[in-house]
């Protein structure tokens, strides 16, 4: 086992998922290195580059589910802007996306960005706030409840967000395109 590899265990590091596997000899079982079970003893862990070799000898842990399929990249960015695009009104995270689709949040921010160019972070942004412009627009809604509608729970605080993105308070918008 090499240096960074042991670290990855005992950090829970999921950028190293995929990369490698570890198993623990006392336990019979094999692991993701981002499994958040405890940190074994280094002298008991064997570690594999590719899951069907630890397979053949150790059961796949139920808690990281090493054995579980993924998603191919696209289909999990898809399911990531679906998610995105109906529940934008939700106190929506990154943590809370990935937890949803059983994936960690970094595999999801990466995957996310390689696929669609923009992090699920800025993604989520545009979508609240085209959906706030058009409320602004199209009704009479008041500014805490167009707030409100695209997930921001405090007026103050999306008002910051809206001048920072667009360039004008919400009101200001809302006055110029009528
Ligand atoms: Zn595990």
């Amino acid at each position: 086992m090499r240096e960074e590899q042991w670290r990855a265990i005992v950090e829970c590091n999921a950028a190293f998922d995929g990369q490698f596997y570890y198993a623990v000899a006392t336990t019979g079982i094999y692991c993701r290195p981002s499994c958040k079970s405890r940190t074994p003893k280094p002298e008991h862990v064997r570690v594999f580059l590719r899951r069907e070799d630890a397979a053949e000898h150790y059961r796949p842990c139920k808690r990281c589910r090493p054995d579980a399929a993924r998603w191919p990249d696209e289909e999990l960015a898809e399911r990531v802007r679906t998610v995105i695009g109906e529940r934008f009104a939700e106190a929506l995270t990154l943590q809370r996306i990935a937890e949803e689709l059983h994936v960690s949040p970094y595999h999801l921010h990466h995957v996310f960005k390689r696929v669609t160019g923009q992090t699920p972070a800025v993604a989520l942004l545009t979508v609240r706030l085209d959906k706030a412009k058009e409320l602004l627009m199209r009704t009479d809604a008041s500014v805490t409840e167009v707030a409100g509608a695209v997930g921001y729970g405090n007026a103050g605080h999306f008002a910051t967000v809206f001048v920072k993105h667009v360039g004008r308070s919400p009101r200001e918008y809302r006055e110029g395109s009528r």
